[in-house]
C-alpha cells in the first residue's frame, strides 16, 4: 500500500508544540517509508478561523524544514487541500448519505432543541439528540422541503451492536454503537460540513492511507469508522499518538512554559534542537544516540517505536539540545541565526543601517523574522561579529543571550559603578594604577596570539605587583562593561585595540578622576 499522511490542522491558534509533533510524526512517517506527507486546512470553522493561523502554519512547518508535499499553499493531484474551498463537495456527498438512507434531515428548531436538552437535564438521562426527525415520513419531509424549513443533515448511527477499529498503538478498541454520540450533524443549516464529514471525506478522497493524530481524537474515532461503513468506503490504518504532558503530569499548556513554536523561535531555540526533541517525545529510534539530523530521523522512524505512555516535555533537555546544536554551527552559520537578535534588540546603535532598526521591521522580525532583507547586516557589522563567533558560541545558552553576550562590540556599555569595576582585593587607588598601566598592553595585542597576549598580560601584573586576575577583572569591566562577558584576549581584539583603550580612559575618567 502505498503510504499517504496528512497533517490536518484547524487554524484557529498558533502551532503549538503538540501540533509540530503530530506533523513531524507524519512526515518521518512518509519519509522512513517513501511515502508522501500531506497538509491540509481543516478551516470549517470559521468563527474561530484567522489568515494569521493558517500563515503561522505555513511559516513553522517551513522553517522547522517539515516539508509537504502536497497541500496547504503549494497544491498537488487531490486538491484544493483547504476545506473552505472544498464546501460544495461535502454537501453532494452529505446528500449522497441521505440517498443511502444513512443520514437524514433534521429540521428541528433551536426551541425545540433546547426543549429536548432541558428535559434530559431535568431528567438526568442522557444528553444528545433525540433522534426526532429520524423517522419523519416521506410526505411531511416533502411539505418542509417545499416550505423551505432550515434543515442540518444528520449521520444516522446504528441503534445496536458496537464498532471496532484497530489501532497501530493500541490494539483493537470497541465502543458500543449506543454509547457513540446520537446522530451527530454532517452539514449545517447554512451549508457548512462540519469536522466529521468534511474530514472523512477528504481522507478518502486523497487516499490517505493512516491516519496519526493526537489520542485526544480516540472518542470521535467509531463515528468516523460508522461514516466509512455508511459511505461503503475502507477507512485508513489509525495510530493515535499519546498526549505530551508537563513534568506534573498534566496536559502541556502556558502554565509550564511556552508552547507555541513561534515562542520557541523567539525565545532563541534552533529548528534543529526543537526538531530533535521533538521527534524524541515519545519515540525511540535504533542505534539510541541523542543527536540526529532531519533526514536521519526519517530514514529511522518506525511507528513501533512509538511509546504508549504519555510523553512528559523537559524543558531543560531541550535546552541540552539547543547548546549541542548551537556549537555545532560554523561562525558564519551562526552569524546568520544571531543577526535578527541583535537588529531586535536595538543594542546596534550607531552602527546599525537605519531602515533595519525602524520599529516596524523589528515588529515584523520579532513576531516571524518576516523580512530578513530588511535586517541584513552592513559589511562593519559582519565583519565585527565573524570576530565575536568564536566567543559567543561557548556562553550563548539561545540566540537571544547575544545582544547581552556580544552587544558590548556594537554600542559603548554604560560605565559600571566603581564597586563593580574594584577587585576584591585592590582598593580604588591600586585598580586606577592597574588600569592606567594596562592600556600600553591592551594597545599592543590588536595582532598577538593569545598566548603571546596573555604572557604579555601576565609580565604586566608582575611588574604591577598584582595577581593576573586583578588586572583583567577592571580592564575586562572597562572593556565590556559586564562580568559575563566572553574570553578578554578575543573580546578586545574583535573590538579592536583603539576602542578598548578609549574605554578604558572613559572609565578612568568617570570612575577614578
Ligand atoms: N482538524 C483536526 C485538528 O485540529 C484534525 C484531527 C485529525 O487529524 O483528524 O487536529
Ligand atoms: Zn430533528
Amino acid at each position: 500500500m502505498d503510504v499517504r499522511v496528512r497533517y490536518a490542522p484547524s487554524p484557529t491558534g498558533m502551532q503549538h508544540i503538540g501540533g509540530v509533533r503530530t506533523a513531524l510524526f507524519n512526515y518521518l512517517y512518509a519519509r522512513s517509508t517513501g511515502g508522501k506527507f500531506i497538509l491540509r486546512v481543516e478551516d470549517t470553522d470559521r468563527t474561530r478561523y484567522s489568515r494569521e493561523f493558517e500563515q503561522n502554519l505555513y511559516d513553522t512547518l517551513a522553517w522547522l524544514g517539515v516539508d509537504w508535499d502536497e497541500g496547504g499553499n503549494k497544491g498537488g493531484e487531490y486538491g484544493p487541500y483547504v476545506q473552505s474551498e472544498r464546501f460544495d463537495l461535502y454537501k453532494k456527498y452529505a446528500l449522497e448519505l441521505v440517498e443511502r438512507g444513512q443520514a437524514y434531515r433534521c429540521f428541528c428548531t433551536e426551541e425545540r432543541l433546547e426543549g429536548v436538552r432541558k428535559a434530559q437535564t431535568e431528567s438526568k438521562g442522557s444528553l444528545g439528540y433525540d433522534r426526532h426527525c429520524r423517522s419523519l415520513g416521506r410526505e411531511e419531509i416533502s411539505e418542509n422541503l417545499a416550505s423551505r424549513k432550515p434543515f442540518v443533515i444528520r449521520l444516522a448511527v446504528p441503534l445496536e451492536g458496537s464498532t471496532r477499529f484497530h489501532d497501530e498503538l493500541l490494539g483493537d478498541i470497541e465502543w458500543k454503537n449506543e454509547d457513540v454520540n446520537p446522530d451527530p450533524i454532517l452539514l449545517k443549516s447554512d451549508g457548512f460540513p462540519t469536522y466529521h464529514l468534511a474530514n472523512i471525506v477528504d481522507d478518502h478522497l486523497m487516499k490517505v492511507s493512516h491516519v496519526m493524530r493526537a489520542q485526544e481524537w480516540i472518542p470521535s474515532t467509531p463515528l468516523h469508522v460508522i461514516l466509512y461503513k455508511a459511505f461503503g468506503w475502507e477507512h485508513p490504518d489509525y495510530c493515535h499518538l499519546p498526549m505530551v504532558m508537563g513534568e506534573d503530569g498534566q496536559k502541556l499548556s502556558k502554565r509550564h512554559g511556552a508552547t507555541s513554536c513561534n515562542e520557541f523561535r523567539n525565545n532563541g531555540y534552533l529548528k534543529e534542537a526543537l526538531i530533535n526533541y521533538v521527534a524524541m517525545l515519545g519515540c525511540s529510534y535504533e542505534d539510541g544516540r541523542d543527536l540526529y539530523t532531519l533526514e536521519e530521523l526519517g530514514e529511522r522512524f518506525k511507528m513501533e517505536k512509538i511509546n504508549k505512555a504519555p510523553a512528559v516535555f523537559d524543558y531543560k533537555k531541550l535546552e541540552w539540545f539547543n547548546g549541542q546544536y548551537m556549537r555545532m554551527k560554523t561562525d558564519a552559520e551562526l552569524l546568520e541565526l544571531v543577526w535578527p537578535f541583535l537588529a531586535n534588540s536595538g543594542i546596534l546603535g550607531s552602527c546599525a543601517p537605519g531602515e533595519a532598526n525602524s520599529p516596524e521591521a523589528r515588529a515584523a522580525a520579532g513576531l516571524r523574522f518576516a523580512d530578513q532583507t530588511l535586517l541584513e547586516p552592513t559589511a562593519e557589522q559582519r565583519a565585527i561579529l565573524l570576530k565575536a563567533m568564536p566567543l559567543a558560541r561557548e556562553r550563548l545558552h539561545f540566540l537571544t543571550d547575544a545582544p547581552q553576550v556580544i552587544g558590548f562590540l556594537f554600542t559603548e556599555p554604560a560605565v559600571p559603578p566603581l564597586e563593580e569595576i574594584l577587585p576584591k582585593k585592590l582598593d580604588a587607588a591600586k585598580t586606577r594604577e592597574v588600569l592606567s598601566a594596562a592600556k600600553d598592553t591592551v594597545a599592543k595585542i590588536g595582532s598577538l596570539s593569545e598566548e603571546e597576549a596573555d604572557a604579555l598580560f601576565r609580565a604586566k601584573a608582575e611588574e604591577l605587583g598584582v595577581k593576573m586576575g586583578d588586572l583583567m577583572m577592571p580592564i575586562r569591566m572597562a572593556v565590556t562593561g559586564s562580568r559575563v562577558s566572553p574570553p578578554l584576549v578575543g573580546s578586545i581584539q574583535a573590538l579592536g585595540v583603539e576602542k578598548a583603550v578609549a574605554r578604558i580612559e572613559r572609565t578612568l575618567a568617570e570612575r577614578f578622576a
